[in-house]
């Protein structure tokens, strides 16, 4: 078994030692020493990584795991080709570190709050794989219950108690209030936080509790069988969240020049007066459309089998597109409607009641000509091409309509 020195000395960054074996693969080494800083992936939370120095050169240590069997702890080594009984240094990231055990702590704190406020609300597993932590906890929290162990949390918070790892034997576990049965026999860890919490755990922890320093509940959602997952950020990444969403606020409040406190009310008059232009918007796109369809008609080209009536759309008047096609009906008549954005021409092509003429068929080889993509069905052709090539599709169009019989 390897010295688990993480479990002992939360707060060393660093350690030397030799190496106790060395497994080595193209890219990277796995190594074992007697004893370790490093953590290990396990119980939810990721490994420390950080770096090996041997002979003056710094390797990364980029992951960590541990043989349950064997209870021996890997270290995954880029690029390091040393040899047993070589003495090296080795530091780890303190800043990932730090910012797992304020997650981790944090973990205990909720899962000790959850089962004050209700005894159902047991957890039964936690994820600290980014700053956003979850646990899945029995039952389902309403929203008065989730600020009531908010509140509790940070109010342990800031009464700094003490926490400390305990080692009791299998038979004095049944005399002491442990939220969490252990998972291993003999001689058993407890993390005690003040006479608060206590509970079976293997990984490195906060020695007081106003090192945690923040615990913010982000959201709440049922899952799978009776369960709930619980998202939460404390710690370094709560306030640096804090910031950024401050910042943001800050940000759009300048923009509605308004403080945060009337940035809702704000909010809701824009959404307000956007819904009510954009119902404005409809009907006199809807009414300028029936104007441009009418003059359309009036002018339309007339070839065999029908009329041909064009509108053409360009600059802000582009938006009016869709609501002249829904608004045109007119039988044995076929629109053509070019709306011009840019370097890029949108093409409609529509038959009226009573066109029999199949328009994907016929416009089909004309967009491949032109260099053009889209098609459609008999009746509606939507596609798109280069400006430049406008007119050339004007005119081989003109062609294929007076091939009509
Ligand atoms: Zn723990």
């Amino acid at each position: 078994m390897t010295i688990k020195l993480y479990q002992t000395k939360e707060y060393d960054t660093d350690f030397s030692t030799k190496i106790d074996s060395v497994e080595t693969a193209d890219t990277y080494s796995i190594v074992t020493f007697s004893e370790t800083l490093f953590y290990p992936t396990g119980g939810g939370q990721n490994c420390d990584t950080g770096e090996l120095i041997h002979n003056n050169f710094t390797y990364k240590v980029v992951d960590v795991f541990r043989d349950k069997s064997t209870d021996i702890i890997f270290h995954k080594v880029e690029k390091f080709f040393p040899r047993p009984g070589d003495s090296v240094f080795c530091r780890i990231n303190w800043d990932r570190r730090f910012r797992y055990m304020q997650w981790h702590t944090s973990q205990h704190l909720l899962s000790q709050a959850f089962i004050r406020i209700n005894p159902l609300f047991k957890t039964v597993s936690v994820s600290f794989n980014t700053e956003l932590c979850t646990m899945d906890i029995e039952g389902f929290p309403k929203g008065d219950d989730l600020v009531e162990v908010e509140k509790l949390v940070n109010l342990k918070c800031s009464e700094n108690l003490k926490i400390e790892a305990i080692t009791v034997k299998d038979e004095d576990l049944k005399k002491l209030p442990v939220r969490r049965p252990p998972k291993v026999s003999g001689e058993i860890r407890l993390i005690k936080i003040g006479d608060w919490e206590l509970a079976g755990c293997g990984a490195p922890h906060l020695s007081s509790t106003a090192q945690v320093m923040l615990i913010k509940i982000i959201k709440h959602e049922k899952i799978k069988g009776n369960l709930t997952r619980i998202y939460f950020m404390s710690g370094l990444s709560a306030i640096e969240d804090y910031s950024q969403k401050h910042n943001l606020v800050r940000n759009i409040s300048m923009h509605f020049s308004t403080g945060s406190d009337e940035l809702m009310e704000r909010f809701n008059g824009f959404v307000n007066a956007f819904t009510k232009t954009a119902a404005q918007l409809k009907t006199v796109s809807s009414e300028l459309g029936k104007i441009l369809l009418e003059d359309a008609i009036k002018q339309a080209f007339i070839f065999g089998a029908g009329r041909l009536a064009t509108i053409t759309l360009s600059g802000e008047r582009i938006i009016i597109a869709k609501e002249v096609i829904r608004s045109f009906s007119t039988p044995d008549v076929i629109l053509l409607l070019l709306s011009i954005d840019q370097e890029n021409v949108t093409a409609y092509l529509v038959g009226g009641h009573g066109i029999k003429t199949e328009l994907n068929k016929l416009v089909a080889p004309v967009i491949s000509e032109i260099g053009g993509k889209g098609g459609g069905r008999p009746q509606y052709v939507q596609f798109s091409f280069n400006k430049k090539e406008i007119e050339n599709f004007k005119s081989r169009f003109m062609n294929q309509l007076k091939s009509i019989k």
